[in-house]
């Protein structure tokens, strides 16, 4: 066992429950926990292994992620650099210079652009076909539910004028009814699925692997993927065997509107195996070093405002009679919640409009009335997004237990919200958003995470928004819903101690003696800087249950 003792700075050594943070002058790790805090830990300094001067800098708990897509993030890498894209013509810019360096490609695949850059998010096939010629090519846009193909794309795929909409999709349309060259949901998952040309096993090793080195560089240890298909397992399995896993990754795995009933099986089926090899990996002791679970099954409740295919409970402002596109019907989702928690799965719903959320919380609601005998610890579930509510709905993630997943980024007003946002929902809705602070405050759960590559997987720019309600880079500006603020503690909190709730932990998201040794190590206490002074806080090492990973 390695004994590690770090001093000369600052312990966080964690926010307790009343909201205040506790802090010591020194730690200890003895293997893969926490053995000492202050003088008790100074004391072992002489028997220590490694002794660490912090430098005046502060080892606080480990981040975690509690909503993202790490292989999708990772694998953007290989196409077209359509990310850094400033406008329209940046991305055919950066379209055309991925072809100019890969002319034997036979298809273009990338990701992602930034869907403000067209009006009304309506990207048209012609456009791409000017730096394309006839090489197919499918760029996702920013918010994952959304796919810009060119002509030649639509060609291999079959799609014309008269291709009808698919369930739970749009083919948006030109006057005369010909494909534009955007599918929207259901339309772009199938064409990535089934007509794109698929990574391959090595590429998607690669990009767990890439992926989770940079969560241990930005200092995180846990990452929720949020949407896994069964074959995606594959890819986990592999890196984790080859020991190519920095942090540690919870599959969340998609439960399908339309074939769900066999699901429950299957999906159990393979969390005992990713069981199986991460016990043989990493070991069962307490401390639990494992990196690789399959606990939670996730679901889409509904789909996204920009695209009009949020869930809504009256029309959107834009388009009289269009409620959006929810995925489940009520007693169908009803029915494919229990099914999952009989097996002992924790549920992961995607809800984004209002309605999705009311939705969710009453599928969660009807869980518990229908099974009051249920003993043990309850799982706690999660309600991921949470972009509007109603505020007579805010109280009831506390009442049923249930965590409120936040993308903390999201809460300012930016391009998206001022463009594509606020349009579709309307100016009486705008204060409906990311109500982070009613929901901390009513006495729920709350967790933090990023929906990379949606936006960054950096959670220091996201704390400070968390905090401020509006972007680090323009420290004067006004907060957007002022009430909807929460401390640095409490933001800290919610990427720690309301990420071991959601990982469903109890010796994580502290530094206390006894806790699993998931540490960062800052060049600055997050809590005592200006806020918008902490995107420039430097991670300096990261500890993931006592081993270093950064
Ligand atoms: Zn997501």
């Amino acid at each position: 066992m390695t004994l590690t003792v770090c001093t000369g700075g600052t312990v966080l050594v964690g926010i307790e429950p009343n909201g205040s943070p506790t802090l010591s002058t020194a730690i200890a790790f003895d293997g893969t926990v926490v053995a000492a805090l202050g003088a008790d830990a100074e004391a072992l300094r002489d028997r220590a292994d490694e002794v660490i001067d912090l430098g005046g800098g502060t080892i606080a708990p480990a981040p975690g992620d509690g909503h993202a897509h790490p292989v999708l993030g990772a694998l953007e890498g290989i196409g077209p650099a359509v990310r850094e894209a400033e406008d329209l013509a940046g991305i055919l810019a950066a379209v055309a210079a991925w072809k100019a360096a890969h002319p034997d490609a036979e298809w273009i695949v990338g990701g992602s652009y930034d869907a403000t850059f067209a009006p009304g998010g309506r990207f048209d096939a012609r456009w791409l076909d000017q730096v394309t010629g006839d090489t197919p090519t499918v760029l996702r846009s920013w918010d994952y539910h959304t796919a810009w193909v060119n002509t030649a794309a639509l060609r291999a795929a079959g799609i014309t004028s008269s291709t009808p909409d698919p369930a739970l999709g749009r083919i948006l349309r030109r006057e005369d009814g010909s494909p534009l060259g955007t599918l929207q949901e259901a339309a772009a998952n199938d064409f990535l699925a089934h007509v794109a040309p698929a990574f391959t096993l090595a590429q998607r090793i690669d990009a767990v692997e890439r992926a989770t080195a940079e969560y241990a560089a930005n200092g995180m240890t846990w990452v929720q993927d949020a949407w896994v298909e069964p074959a995606d397992v594959e890819h986990y399995l592999a890196a984790a065997s080859q020991g190519r896993l920095h942090a540690r990754v919870n599959l969340a795995l998609r439960a399908d509107p339309a074939s769900w009933p066999s699901q429950p099986a299957e999906f159990a089926g393979l969390r005992a195996r990713v069981h199986e090899l991460s016990q043989r990996l990493y070991g069962t002791a307490r401390g639990g070093a494992s990196r690789l679970s399959a606990n939670t099954v996730k679901f889409f409740i509904d789909g996204v405002i920009e695209n009009h295919t949020a869930a809504l409970s009256s029309p959107y402002a834009d388009r009289a009679d269009d409620l959006g596109l929810p995925n489940w019907q009520t007693d169908e989702l009803r029915d494919a919640v229990a099914a999952f928690e009989g097996r002992g799965f924790q549920l992961h719903l995607h809800a984004i409009g209002d309605a999705a959320v009311t939705a969710a919380l009453d599928a969660l609601e009807a869980l518990r009335t229908s099974s009051p005998e249920r003993s043990g610890r309850p799982i706690a579930h999660v309600i991921a997004h949470v972009a509007m509510l109603r505020p007579e709905d805010t109280r009831r993630f506390a009442e049923l237990g249930v965590i409120a997943n936040f993308e903390p980024y999201w809460a300012q007003c930016d391009a998206v919200m001022r463009d594509l946002t606020i349009p579709h929902i309307g100016h009486d809705r705008e204060g409906w958003q990311y109500l982070i602070g009613s929901v901390h405050r009513s006495g729920a759960t709350i967790s933090f995470g990023s929906d990379w590559p949606v936006t960054t997987k950096d959670w220091r720019p996201a704390l400070s928004t968390a905090i401020t309600r509006h972007s680090h880079l323009e420290p004067q500006a006004e907060p957007w819903l002022p009430d909807e603020r929460v401390t640095p503690a409490t933001a800290y909190a919610a990427y720690t101690a309301g990420i071991a709730r959601q990982a469903q932990v109890t010796d994580r998201g502290s530094l206390h003696v006894g806790m699993v040794a998931d540490a960062v190590w800052l060049s600055a206490n997050p809590l005592a800087v200006a806020p918008t002074e902490i995107p420039a806080i430097q991670v300096l090492g990261t500890w993931l249950a006592g081993a270093r990973t950064h």
